[in-house]
């Protein structure tokens, strides 16, 4: 990487009107941001270390002796705190969806981008792992600069080489991690350790990815590629929360002048510092803008730039841009009311659904290609398959009656079915059927069945037979 474009943003100056990881002409210009260790810094750091706790816990994480969160591809079944979801629960899937969409837009008109500066894991891994490593192995960014600016060495490239050994280990971690998500903590083990080329394929991959985007990609993930952020400028008003510059306390801005006098403008003093602390490399002087996530080190770097003047907090803070404008605050507000009310009917038609899942699904499905045999003595044999799913969290035992047509007789799957909780299973079933009782080819079959729990339910199914 060139000196010319791994430089502070700071000194591109205020005329470009470019991203700050774009020079003019579309190359990449690395953004080596400067740690502000303030309060929101170490607040941020616990939620990060807790976030960070859970995804690496979670896979761990039992309930009833089975995974509490498992995306269950190959059983096309999602397991979610003891709760078992399969492809006949998509309705509560969806209005499940729905819920985390209304959420997101609620969330932000509310808080603006928390999600991105607190919570994210582009945000978390980068600033509080994958940085962390690498000022820890290359040493500070002026100190990265100036080795970087003087050529390759060995000692520069046994520092690059370390870090990015360390980077591979963790990002190792984390793929190993999210694949567990999918096949369970146990099953990725024993797929690793049976040599499963898919396992150790989509972990090798997803380290690649997390290499080339915290080693490489970093801000422009944010600032190029999240669809979150591109969505901002819909989701958010004047009242929403945001990380904002008091421009009427802090303009003029000029340097600090010299001797004891009063100061004769305002309380910026251009430092810069809120600009080299910036990880997209933006001014937060010039008010809200798209790349900002939120990340409140601004806020860190220019609380101690005022500390040190002995001028108040907060030229840099958390505020709302009808708050910079007016000095007032507004909460309630028709986007909010309409999310609210959104949010509140879907979570309640949420519940309902969940809450009146059915004990148990049963499907009735057609079993082969031959639609139907006729036997000697005029008999007309179907075979069918019948598909059921005990919803409950205990064994439940299932029996099937054939009620229609007349004359009709279960000839196989007649026996009661016990099923674990959760479990599915499909039978074989052989329906005899005397001739008569077809009309133009066709007799309606009706199935009762029944369990030891108090399901009872009817399923209809229209069988092929001769024609008369
Ligand atoms: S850190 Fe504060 S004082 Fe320094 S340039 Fe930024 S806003 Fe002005
Ligand atoms: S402007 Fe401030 S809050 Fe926004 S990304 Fe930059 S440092 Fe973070």
């Amino acid at each position: 990487m060139s000196d010319d474009i791994r430089r502070s943003p700071f000194e591109h100056g205020p005329e470009d009107e470019t991203l700050a990881g774009l020079s003019l002409e579309g190359a990449r210009r690395w953004i080596d941001p400067v740690l502000s260790r303030g309060r929101f810094f170490a607040a941020r750091r616990i939620v990060a270390i807790a976030m960070m706790a859970l995804f690496f816990g979670l896979p761990h994480l039992a309930i009833g002796g089975r995974p509490a969160l498992l995306v269950d591809l190959a059983n096309r079944q999602l397991l979610v705190f003891g709760l078992t979801l399969r492809p006949a629960d998509n309705v509560l899937l969806m209005v499940f969806g729905a819920g985390v969409v209304i959420t997101v837009f609620f969330v932000t008109a509310v808080f603006g981008r928390i999600w991105c500066g607190w919570t994210c894991p582009q945000t978390v891994y980068l600033e509080f792992v994958f940085r962390p490593i690498e000022t820890m192995v290359e040493g500070r960014p002026a100190v990265r600069r100036r080795r970087d600016a003087g050529g390759w060495t060995a000692e520069r490239a046994a520092r690059k080489a370390s870090k990015y050994l360390l980077f591979a280990l963790v990002g190792a971690s984390m793929a190993a991690t999210f694949v567990a998500y999918f096949v369970s903590w146990d099953g990725m083990v024993a797929a690793l350790a049976a040599g499963d080329r898919v396992v150790w394929i989509a972990i090798a991959g997803l380290t690649a990815l997390e290499l080339v985007d915290f080693g490489f990609f970093r801000e422009q993930t944010c600032t190029t590629a999240c669809p979150y952020g591109r969505l901002q400028s819909v989701l958010v008003d004047a009242d929403t929360l945001m990380v904002g510059y008091d421009a009427g306390r802090g303009e003029p801005r000029g340097r600090l002048e010299a001797g004891d006098g009063p100061r004769t403008q305002g309380d910026c003093i251009d430092c810069g510092r809120c600009v080299h602390t910036c990880p997209t490399g933006i001014d937060i002087r010039k008010g809200l803008q798209m790349e900002c996530v939120a990340c409140t080190q601004c806020i860190d770097a220019c609380d101690d730039v005022m500390d040190r003047i002995k001028r108040p907090r907060g030229l840099v803070r958390y505020t709302s841009q009808r708050e910079l404008a007016t000095g007032t605050r507004r909460f309630a507000r028709p986007r909010l009311i309409v999310y609210g009310t959104i949010l509140l009917a879907v979570y309640a038609a949420f519940w309902f659904v969940l809450l009146g899942r059915p004990m148990a699904s049963v499907e009735v499905l057609r079993a082969s290609n031959e639609p139907f045999k006729v036997l000697p003595a005029g008999i007309v044999a179907t075979q069918l398959r019948m598909r059921f799913t005990n919803h409950l969290d205990r064994p439940q035992t299932f029996t099937v009656v054939l009620d229609a047509p007349a004359g009709a007789e279960l000839a196989g799957g007649a026996e009661p079915l016990v099923l674990a909780a959760d479990e599915v299973e499909t039978l074989t079933i052989a329906v005899k059927t005397p001739q008569e009782a077809f009309a133009d080819g066709r007799a309606k079959a009706r199935f009762r069945v029944e369990s030891d729990q108090g399901l009872k339910v009817e399923r209809e199914y229209v069988l092929l037979g001769p024609y008369q």
